[in-house]
């Protein structure tokens, strides 16, 4: 089974999480921004392998930690969509802008696609493209655990910013209610920022995607 913990990053208080499979300890981490001390000691004590960087996108409190990240392990770089290859050329321009100690840009070993499989351990997670935020924003979902970490995408109570370049309002509602509320009312997902919620909660309540 799935298991995960959350670990707040950067100044933006991004939730980076750390995941892995209870039977081999075997983990990833999604959306290392920075703080990898954070990381690293959250990693330690819970006294996991750590093997493979996830990327739901390649905004700076997201992506900011990757390149030192996966310099230090020596680990491959899964994601995002091909679509935010420019986010990632920008990262140092980023982290200029935004106060965050300066990012190196990288290379995926593997960027995902619509449809993508992730494994971690013996539990594998479904890849959806999620664009509207940035365009190349995907998500990982896990049936077994239900349990989606979504990014920037959605929000308990909000959605993603669509005011940044490539972001498109329209692109980013129809991603939500046709990639992600079909992974059931029930799924418990985890955003970018903020708590924990569910896709039925959202569609119940959620005033930017209420009643769709
Ligand atoms: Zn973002
Ligand atoms: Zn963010």
């Amino acid at each position: 089974m799935l298991k995960y913990l959350t670990v707040p990053v950067t100044p933006f208080a991004q939730n980076c999480s750390i995941v892995w499979c209870d039977q081999t300890l075997q983990a990833a981490v999604i959306d290392p921004g920075g703080d990898l001390d954070k990381i690293e000691s959250a990693v330690r004590e819970l006294g996991l392998k750590l093997e493979q960087i996830w990327l739901t996108h390649a905004h700076i409190d997201h992506a900011g930690g990757t390149a030192e990240l996966a310099k230090r392990y020596g680990l491959p770089i899964t994601g995002p969509h091909p679509g935010d290859q420019f986010w990632i050329d920008g990262l140092a321009q980023q982290s200029q802008m935004f106060g965050f100690p300066k990012a190196e840009p990288f290379t995926p070993s593997r960027w995902l696609q619509d449809g993508d499989t992730v494994q971690v351990g013996e539990s594998v997670l479904n890849v959806r493209h999620t664009p509207g935020h940035t365009p190349g924003h995907v998500v990982f979902h896990s049936p077994e655990a239900k349990r989606a970490f979504v990014g920037d995408v959605l929000f308990s109570g909000g959605i993603g910013r669509t005011d940044f370049p490539g972001g498109n309002h329209p692109e980013l509602i129809s991603s939500i209610t046709q990639r992600l509320w079909p992974m059931g009312d029930d799924t418990v997902f985890i955003p970018g920022h903020g708590s924990e919620s569910t896709f039925g909660q959202e569609r119940r309540s959620n005033p930017f995607v209420r009643g769709t």
